[in-house]
């Protein structure tokens, strides 16, 4: 897909958070020409509908609050452009990337993750579009079954390898997975692959726990390969909102999780918890998912982000 596709796709993608933060963003500084006690209070009710979360809210407020104290705005449309500038400084903090191609780094090989989340938030769907797209970009992929808890999971994946056109290696239903995860790296050493995807499980509230399973699975990675897993994607639902935080957490302190893939943005009006993320956890948001098909998978560019986020708005004509 082209640049010019894929950034129509992403703004597409974000309609709905869109319309539901920047739009009434705009409206409010449409009525304003100055950071008074009114604007700041209306901003927050906004930002906080928008699952930006009440610390980030905090802080965007009271920088609009400094500068405006600092610089003055006597027009709506910097007014807006203020807002705009501080969505972004959120972006920045982070070090979150602003690269637009799926590249990997040139060493290790193979290079090794581990893509970890809750049940139904898209790891196994994210696993077969970025097989997909490094595959595209010419790398040499493996995928591991390891979610061996559920019944469909192993066919599940199976029909995103071959979508993706990508091997990959399971076992049957209820083996260990970190057998299925060590076969999985094995294979990948073996074929002198530039990549291995794990796949796990994602049921938190049963006999086994998952943590658990998640560090044996990381033990036995670094058993056969020193050093591996060197990603551990964490994969968020968007449309979850400030649980998001809590599951980046709980994830975190099991399996050093190092970056975060967002799904759902498409289908969500609360794509504005990718700012509370960014700001409040220091986790760099990778890659995002803005659609169900193997095309739909982004890598995270901030600037992109802030741009589509506001793509098309303008502050109205006052009768
Ligand atoms: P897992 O349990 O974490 O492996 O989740 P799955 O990969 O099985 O996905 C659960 C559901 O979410 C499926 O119906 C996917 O099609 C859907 N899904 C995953 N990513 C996205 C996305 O970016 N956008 C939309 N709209 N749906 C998605
Ligand atoms: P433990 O099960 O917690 O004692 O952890 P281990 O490090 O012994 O191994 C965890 C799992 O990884 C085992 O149950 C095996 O399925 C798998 N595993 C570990 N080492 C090997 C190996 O050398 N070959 C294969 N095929 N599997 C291994
Ligand atoms: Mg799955």
């Amino acid at each position: 897909m082209g640049l010019i596709d894929r950034l129509r796709k992403f703004t597409e993608g974000l309609t709905k958070t869109r319309e539901s933060f920047v739009q009434k963003v705009v409206q409010l500084v449409s009525t304003k020409t100055s950071v008074d006690d009114d604007f700041l209070e209306k901003l927050e009710e906004i930002l906080i509908s928008a699952d930006i979360g009440t610390k980030t809210t905090q802080m965007i407020v009271d920088r609009l609050k400094e500068r405006a104290r600092r610089e003055g705005f006597d027009t709506s449309e910097k007014l807006l452009h203020l807002v705009q500038q501080e969505v972004a400084a959120l972006l920045h903090v982070n070090g979150t990337t602003s690269q637009q191609e799926l590249a990997l780094p040139e060493s290790p090989r193979p290079y090794v993750m581990m893509i970890v989340g809750v049940n139904g938030v898209g790891k196994t769907t994210t696993i077969g579009k970025l097989a997909y797209n490094y595959r595209l970009a010419g790398y040499k992929v493996v995928v591991g079954a390891a979610d061996t808890f559920r019944a469909a999971a192993n066919e599940q994946l199976e029909i995103w390898a071959s979508r993706a056109g990508v091997p990959i290696v399971q076992q049957a239903q209820g083996a260990d997975p970190g057998a299925v995860a060590f076969d999985a790296l094995d294979s990948a050493i073996a074929q002198k692959a530039d990549v291995v995807m794990i796949d796990t499980a994602g049921r938190l509230h049963t006999k086994v726990n998952l943590m658990e399973e998640l560090k044996k699975i990381r033990r036995v990675l670094d058993k056969r390969f020193p050093g591996a897993p060197h990603e551990v994607l964490l994969v968020l639902d968007a449309s979850t909102g400030q649980n998001a935080i809590q599951q980046v957490k709980r994830f975190s302190d099991a399996v050093d999780v190092t970056g975060l893939v967002l799904t759902k943005l498409d289908g969500t009006a609360k794509g504005g918890i990718v700012l509370a993320i960014s700001n409040e956890l220091n986790i760099p948001v990778k890659f995002i998912g803005v659609g169900e098909k193997i095309d739909d998978l982004q890598v995270f560019d901030r600037h992109a982000f802030v741009q589509a986020l506001f793509e098309g708005v303008q502050i109205l004509q006052r009768s």
